[in-house]
């Protein structure tokens, strides 16, 4: 490098800086003028000198805070595409690798509003902030980010480029949608929960009616569920939904909406379905799906649905209607065995006023006293006495007669209503066989029966206060359950069982025979009387007196040491027959049909037991 004085001396031009002993700096520029010399222009920089450590010490403090800001610093040319840009992205890639050269809109990103509403925005020179953009940038995972800049002009106004910042906001995002998901979805099986599905249905009920659209709501539950989580417990009912869920979707377009309205109930949303024939063949499709056995711990169960179609705008105008005309038409097909499709039929809205004036009666029913019991009464085969008696609940609403059981119980097993109305069936029972000996009666053997609702970790307490409050021995009572309600899970089973006979009271199981139970599964259950169907004694031939079932199931209760009971015996040569098979006891209408308080008593009163009957 040459010095200024050589410069000076070999006649070029140069330019340097110096610092005079007062403190003030020049900038000093000779230039050669030919045969004249040099031209030397003396400019004071004093101020520029002195701001310039400032200048430099600010840049420094701007760089060190970008790199360690998580925000992203960019710049960008007069055309929007990347001059500089600082940060890394994940994985520590450098953004600047990623995005130089290019515009936003060059990158494969989507931004809100749109890609032409923001360059018209960047066109007009206005900042912006905020603005979210996504997408994933080539090797990278999707992600989200927040933009915001502003234009840089010059001293003219000519535009330079923009500058700003850039927020990643992935986690931020990913932790909103997934809120959103879990407020809209549900849990178990993923599927829109009710309010989704309720906003969809509002949706499409709109869209409909504007472009005078049809389509179909299809209500579907599933029959015997209750059973399966009865049986084999909570998680493997949840695995049935799980799997119940998948099949439904995968029986419908994928423009159709599946969605989870709680318990065992789903719904279809059949887009664009102006033929009934093509809504049957989307319920036959969700019937056939749900009636394929699942395996759950080894074994397999089944269960079928019962489906309720609605069609818009034939039955239902608005998204109530729809959802409750599709769940009365689903009722039909419960009320019609079962595993079957049903359309809404305008008789259907009388029949739902009818089902709601039942609900709200028998939920009146207890508060005003309507409830009574009729006994029947078991005989002895052996010693031709009276063995006991059974309570069966009677309904008498006002003006209405006495509804039986049938008419009533699905309803009261379904909303629950059984669970105080067993209470109360347990206390009177007990207090009207107190009541009996008060009479000078001989004690007898009372029955209740106990529904599958009732079956829980209460049902010790109830028995043991009604047996307390009446003062009953506990061995005049039993208790008469069900197949389905012992049924599978056998430790529940047992140890409620268990419970039950702790407090002295006999367990009868009922209707044995009309279902999935074996001898080998009661084998196991602390039981005392096996209850046998009626459909099993209808099949004793009148003529022959031939019963091959009644037969085995009798042999084999008594292996099992188990009184065993005959349900529904109606004909003297059933009797014989029952009798002939050392059958312990019957019960039906060939000795005694269900009888108020007092006729049961004129009978145990007057009943002269003769033996061999
Ligand atoms: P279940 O326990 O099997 O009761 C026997 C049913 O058979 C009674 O019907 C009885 O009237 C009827 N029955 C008795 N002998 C004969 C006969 O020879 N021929 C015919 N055809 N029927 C006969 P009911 O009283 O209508 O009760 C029906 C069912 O309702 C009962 O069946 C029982 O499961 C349920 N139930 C009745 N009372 C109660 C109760 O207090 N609580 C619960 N949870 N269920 C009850
Ligand atoms: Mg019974």
């Amino acid at each position: 490098m040459r010095s200024r004085v050589e410069l000076a001396r070999r006649f070029e031009p140069h330019h340097f800086e110096r610092e005079r002993p007062d403190g003030t700096v020049l900038d000093i520029r000779g230039i050669p003028v030919p045969g004249r010399g040099f031209v030397t222009i003396y400019t004071d920089i004093t101020q520029r000198a002195r701001a310039e450590p400032a200048l430099r010490e600010s840049e420094a403090r701007f760089r060190s805070l970008t790199e360690l800001s998580s925000d992203w610093y960019w710049e960008q040319d007069a055309s929007f595409r990347y001059r500089s840009g600082s940060g890394k992205a994940m994985g520590g890639i450098r953004l600047a690798d990623l995005i130089l050269g290019k515009a936003n809109w060059e990158l494969g990103l989507d931004i809100e509003g749109g890609w032409d509403a923001h360059r018209a925005l960047l066109e007009r020179r206005l900042p912006f902030r905020d603005v979210l953009v996504q997408g994933s940038l080539p090797g990278l995972p999707k992600m989200y980010a927040r933009l915001s800049g502003e234009p840089i002009v010059d001293e003219h106004g000519n535009l330079k480029g923009y500058r700003g910042v850039a927020r990643d906001v992935t986690m931020e995002v990913q932790a909103q949608e997934r809120v959103h998901y879990l407020a809209t979805h549900d849990g178990l099986t993923g599927l829109p929960n009710r309010a989704h599905f309720n906003q969809l249905l509002n949706r499409q009920v709109q869209s409909a009616r504007r472009y005078e659209g049809r389509f179909a709501l299809m209500f579907i539950d599933l029959d015997g569920f209750k059973a399966i989580n009865d049986t084999f417990g909570h998680e493997a009912g949840d695995i049935l939904l799980v799997e119940m869920a998948a099949r439904f979707s995968g029986s419908v377009r994928a423009s159709d909406v599946v969605a989870r309205l709680g318990g065992d109930e789903f719904v279809v949303l059949v887009q664009e379905a102006s033929d009934i024939e093509q809504v049957n063949a989307v319920a036959r499709k969700i019937l056939s799906a749900a009636i394929k056995p699942v395996t759950i711990e080894g074994r397999e169960c089944r269960v079928t649905a019962s489906v309720g179609i609605c069609m818009f705008p034939r039955d239902a105008q608005d998204e109530q209607a729809l959802l409750r005309n599709a769940d009365v038409a689903m009722y039909r097909a419960k009320a019609q065995g079962k595993n079957n499709v049903q359309f809404f039929s305008a008789d259907d809205d009388f029949r739902s006023l009818e089902r709601m004036a039942l609900e709200s009666g028998l939920r009146q029913a207890l508060l005003h006293n309507e409830f009574l019991l009729h006994y029947q009464a078991k005989l002895d085969l052996k010693t031709g006495a009276i063995s006991g008696v059974e309570a069966l609940l009677r309904w008498r609403p006002p003006e209405l007669g006495t509804v039986l059981p049938l008419q009533f119980m699905a309803l009261a097993e379904e909303t629950g209503l059984i669970v105080p109305i067993g209470k109360w069936v347990l206390k009177a029972a007990c207090d009207q066989n107190v009541a009996w000996q008060r009479q000078g009666l001989p004690p007898v053997c009372v029955a209740v029966n106990i529904s599958p609702r009732q079956f829980t970790d209460e049902l010790p307490d109830d028995v043991a206060t009604a047996l307390q409050a009446s003062g009953m021995e506990p061995h005049l009572l039993e208790l008469e359950l069900n197949e389905g309600t012992v049924m599978g899970n056998a430790a529940r089973s047992v140890r409620l069982l268990g419970e039950l006979k702790r407090l002295g009271v006999r367990i009868a199981i009922d209707d044995f025979g009309a279902g999935f139970l074996s001898l080998a599964q009661i084998d196991g259950l602390p039981i005392d009387t096996l209850k046998v169907d009626r459909s099993v004694i209808r099949e004793i031939d009148g003529n022959t007196g031939d019963g091959s079932v009644a037969q085995a199931i009798i042999a084999m209760g008594k292996t099992l040491s188990l009184t065993v009971v005959a349900s529904g015996v109606e004909t003297p040569e059933q009797q014989a027959y029952l009798s002939e098979q050392a059958c312990d006891e019957i019960q039906g209408h060939q000795f005694c049909k269900p009888a108020l308080p007092d006729a049961l008593a004129d009978l145990l009163r007057r009943h002269v037991p003769r033996p061999g009957r």
